[in-house]
């Protein structure tokens, strides 16, 4: 067991959370006076006059249903990317701790670390684009608070090693938080079912990728009470907007229209490798758990500008490590992949 209290930040844990009116009393009738709402309605029409549910029960005990977790293991946020910012701002003291990253990854670790003044040590992933154990074991410091690993990885997109990544957890002293925005595109089962058995691992999901909900901005974490609780008291007590969480209820009532999606994409992944490995511009697709294809190719810069002038607009990754002359491609509609090979055989190589 790690100590969370006492990885926690000094002032964090001192923190009397602000309590709003919702938190006071959240009964569904009755005659609010309480959150000086407009008790007449909405400009120009309909209910939206109301403060959302602070702590999105109702979302929780579906998700936990769905998830096999417990709404108290859950977090929702504004987008995955909140609880990245939370897990920062609340265990790493400025200029003074550290997280640890492994390029080529997301870049919002990266970037919330710094926005928070927290130094970022990284420990590049290998060749094969899987964890360097030794890397990160000898990288680790009394300040390091919390490694970030993304699998599926992103612009990677592959699965990162199981015993790796279950032997940091087990020695490292602080936070795993494990991303996988991914991970409903993938063969591989998901950490949160672990959640209960290591109390320092955070896993992040969202509804911003398979469940093609990205216009809504939210995302979960799952893990310890302790660590959900640190969450909660530190968030915007409105975090998840009322519209968005209307639609995720709904959502959530058709999970096997997520998977009919994630069925089409990875058939859709399965013809574009082929497709695009047959390219004379293409050195080689790596393999992928994820909606993108990784690909190195004979000149990424010329290559993507060549795309967007044909208004195809693709993302170049060729400056992050083992990653030179490289493009991500999503996934498209068969149509759209259809095209995006008919310019790439154009181009020629
Ligand atoms: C897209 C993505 C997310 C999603 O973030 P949201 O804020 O939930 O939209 C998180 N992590 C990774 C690695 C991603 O690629």
């Amino acid at each position: 067991m790690v100590n969370i209290q006492n990885l926690l930040r000094k002032n964090i844990k001192n923190l009397k959370p602000y309590s709003s009116a919702r938190d006071d009393y959240s009964c569904e009738s009755g005659i609010f006076l309480d959150a000086n709402e407009n008790s007449f309605g909405s400009v120009p029409s309909g209910e939206y006059n109301r403060y959302p549910d602070p702590l999105q029960k109702i979302i929780k005990e579906k998700l936990s249903t769905i998830k096999y977790v417990a709404s108290k293991n859950i977090f929702i946020g504004n987008g995955s990317d909140e609880a990245i910012d939370l897990v920062i701002r609340a265990f790493c003291e400025p200029g003074k701790d550290r997280v640890l990253i492994m390029p080529p990854t997301y870049g919002m670790y990266k970037v919330t670390a710094a926005i928070n003044n927290v130094n970022v040590i990284e420990t590049p992933l290998s060749n094969e684009f899987q964890i360097s154990e030794d890397l990160v074991l000898a990288a680790l410091s009394e300040n390091t608070k919390i490694i970030f690993i993304c699998s599926p990885n992103n612009p990677s997109g592959n699965l990162l090693d199981k015993d790796s990544i279950k032997s940091i957890i087990n020695s490292f002293k602080g936070l795993v938080v494990i991303d996988e925005a991914y991970i409903d595109f993938s063969c591989n089962i998901s950490w949160i079912n672990e959640i209960e058995n290591f109390n320092n691992l955070i896993v992040l999901q969202t509804f911003s990728k398979a469940w093609g909900l990205a216009y809504i901005r939210v995302g979960m974490a799952y893990a310890n009470e302790e660590i959900i609780d640190i969450f909660n008291s530190i968030k915007y007590p409105y975090n998840v907007n009322g519209v968005s969480q209307q639609m995720i209820l709904k959502a959530l009532d058709f999970e096997s229209e997520k998977d009919f999606f994630v069925k089409k994409i990875t058939r859709e992944r399965k013809k574009l490798v082929k497709a695009l490995d047959s390219l004379d511009c293409v050195i080689s697709v790596y393999k992928s758990d994820s909606n993108f294809l990784l690909t190195k190719v004979t000149n990424a810069s010329q290559i993507y500008n060549y795309l967007i002038s044909k208004k195809i607009i693709v993302r170049n990754r060729s400056s992050l490590p083992h990653c030179e002359n490289c493009l991500r491609f999503t996934i498209g509609t068969e149509e759209q992949n259809l095209q995006l090979i008919k310019a790439l055989k154009e181009y020629g190589d």
